[in-house]
């Protein structure tokens, strides 16, 4: 009769009589060794993978400091950064505060007011690279109030859950972007019966995370899985940015200015008005007014507006920040050993043409790649030339030939 083998750890190889516990699976069997290095392993791979993400604020730096990181990536826009960099910091403040102070610092949401392409993306994105936390942008119009067709609002939650790989400790220190909150104000009657385009209802679905809450968030997102077990996250520590074009708010902004005591009246110890650029003016009562709700507008605190790109912010965005585009061609070009030169004459043909087409720094990258595709695809592949000079001819003849023009805006 043949002897049945003793078993032993599939990883060490040890007999099970040279082990304490052997524990079987279906394929073979480990040993309580092997179990503890296996989970040296684990540990030692998600510090390394926590490490990536950090939750407090050195005490050496300000809010200048703050600033000063966003001048390399966001042009202009400087009331926006100090207000941005004040509410960070503050928001760090909160986060160190203890549990029974009497005085409890509260949560600084920011509300960015600006054009499209003015770059409140960038802001958000940067900040989320200096604080080194998860950073996760969503669209505030595919939300709606729960019951609808469309996204519950707690799917946010989950799109952060996974840009940090369902580590929840990081997922509650991150930053969410929320674009387009402008499209969830209310607008009277609600036409529809199976989607809520009123927006009210998300509007109130939202106040809930913004100010803090514990939130049973489905991992995976969306109702598509409706077996997943629920991931609970408390989001008093996250930190939200909503952001918005909030298109026509300047006629409020007018309105009411010209209904109070500072209006647009001529004279000498009268306030001058800006009128192109009213947004600089805006209060919670215009928000109000343009229909988003007054709780949601008390749980953003922070409002902050963005400037309009004028020649010289759109000039120096091409030029000067530290992935500035005109910088990102001439390393596209160096990898094919090709040194990429732009006269400035060309350089003020783009910036004229995107001044244009009204679409903020957004238009630039349009119109750059219409105007280098040509060269990036035939350069690559010849060896002769090891210098492009694109000058204001060049520039405009490519331009011309792009179909480039219904970018424009009328
Ligand atoms: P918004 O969110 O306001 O619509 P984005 O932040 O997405 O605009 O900006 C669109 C593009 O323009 C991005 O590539 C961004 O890098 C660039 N951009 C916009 N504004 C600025 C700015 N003030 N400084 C530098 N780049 C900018």
């Amino acid at each position: 009769m043949k002897k049945e083998q003793e078993p032993g750890c599939s990883f060490c190889g040890r007999k099970k009589r040279e082990t304490q516990i052997l524990i079987s699976g279906i394929e073979g069997h480990i040993c309580e060794n092997c179990v503890n290095q296996a989970q040296q392993i684990i540990d030692e791979e998600l510090f390394q993978k926590h490490k990536k993400f950090q939750f407090s604020l050195p005490n050496s730096i300000k809010p200048k400091d703050i600033k000063k990181f966003l001048d390399q990536y966001v042009i202009g826009q400087d009331d926006a950064k100090k207000f941005i960099s004040v509410a960070v910091y503050n928001h760090y403040k909160r986060l160190n505060q203890g549990k029974n102070d009497e005085v409890e610092i509260e949560k600084s949401n920011i509300l960015m007011v600006g054009q499209t392409g003015t770059g409140k993306t960038l802001l958000a994105r940067s900040i989320a690279k200096f604080l080194n936390v998860p950073f996760t942008i969503v669209d505030a119009t595919v939300f709606t109030e729960a019951g609808y067709v469309g996204e519950d609002v707690e799917s946010i939650l989950s799109r952060l859950l996974q840009v940090c790989n369902y580590d929840v400790t990081a997922a509650q220190h991150g930053i969410i972007y929320i674009d387009e909150i402008d499209k969830i104000s209310r607008k009277g009657d609600n036409p529809s019966i199976t989607r809520d385009v009123s927006g009210e209802g998300v509007q109130q679905a939202m106040l809930k995370l913004l100010e803090g809450t514990e939130v049973l968030v489905p991992p995976q997102g969306g109702r598509k899985h409706p077996e997943q077990k629920m991931v609970k996250l408390d989001t008093s520590n996250i930190l939200f940015i909503c952001g918005g074009a909030f298109e026509g708010i300047d006629r409020v902004i007018a309105s009411r200015m010209n209904q109070s005591k500072v209006g647009f009246k001529k004279g000498k110890e009268k306030e001058q008005v800006d009128t192109d650029n009213l947004l600089q003016y805006i209060s919670p009562l215009d928000l109000r007014t343009f229909g988003l709700i007054p709780e949601l507008i008390g749980r953003v605190p922070v409002l902050v507006h963005l400037d309009p790109l004028d020649k010289q912010a759109l000039r120096s965005i091409l030029t000067e920040p530290k992935n500035a585009l005109l910088k990102q061609y001439k390393k596209i070009f160096k990898a094919d050993n090709i040194t990429l030169t732009f006269e400035e004459d060309a350089i003020d043909y783009i910036v004229d043409k995107a001044m244009e087409f009204k679409l903020g720094a957004r238009g630039l990258r349009s119109i750059c790649e219409a105007i280098m595709n040509d060269a990036m695809f035939e350069l690559p592949s010849q060896t002769q030339i090891k210098e492009l000079v694109v000058t204001r001819d060049f520039v405009e003849e490519k331009f011309e030939r792009a179909n480039v023009n219904r970018l424009k805006v009328a």
